[in-house]
């Protein structure tokens, strides 16, 4: 069986667009993982206490026949091989991958939470979500990617990246 997932991809050490289409490039290696579509890159300002760089972030659309738990742990993978250390919550990291959602499941485990917590509240995963799965229903509010990007507030700010060069 192949599912349909939505990964969260954001860097903001080393140069963090190149890490985000890095990352990218890297999803299409393990089996039992194809992707199906991606955002552009967004710049975003940080959000919480710790002083640090701007973030990139973007966000792809995958089929896969991994279970959530897999697909985390492939996830895990990429961010090694990136160099991601595993250091404070919401600190400055070279590469982080979430999984955002897995068709409708809900899932509370130590391991995992899906959907996503923290991704109704955060315009730099909705925006990039919302340009290619706009209609997808959030399945604990309810709400579509779109209408929840609506309610949301303009800051902190989110603004495409044009080049990327
Ligand atoms: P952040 O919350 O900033 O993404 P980390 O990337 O360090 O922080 O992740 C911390 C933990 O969050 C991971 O060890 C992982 O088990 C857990 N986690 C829970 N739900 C998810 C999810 N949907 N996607 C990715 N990681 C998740
Ligand atoms: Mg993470």
């Amino acid at each position: 069986m192949q599912y349909k997932a939505f990964i969260g991809i954001g860097s903001n050490l080393g140069i963090p667009a190149e890490n985000c289409e890095q990352a990218i490039r890297l999803l299409h290696t393990p089996p039992g993982i194809e992707v199906i579509a991606r955002s552009s890159l967004y710049e975003s300002e940080p959000v919480g206490k710790i002083e640090q760089d701007w973030f990139v972030n973007t966000a792809v659309a995958i089929r896969t026949s991994l279970t959530p738990e897999a697909l985390l742990n492939a996830l895990f993978k990429i961010e090694k091989t990136l160099g991601r250390e595993r250091r404070e919550k919401w600190g400055p990291r070279i590469i982080d991958l979430d999984i955002l959602a897995y068709e409708d499941r809900v899932i509370h485990t130590t391991a995992l939470t899906l959907p996503h917590p923290e991704m109704t509240k955060r315009r730099f995963v909705l925006l990039p979500l919302s340009e290619f799965a706009g209609d997808y229903m959030h399945p604990v509010e309810n709400k579509t990617i779109h209408t929840l990007l609506q309610e949301l507030p303009e800051s902190p700010q989110v603004k495409k990246v044009l080049s990327t060069s």
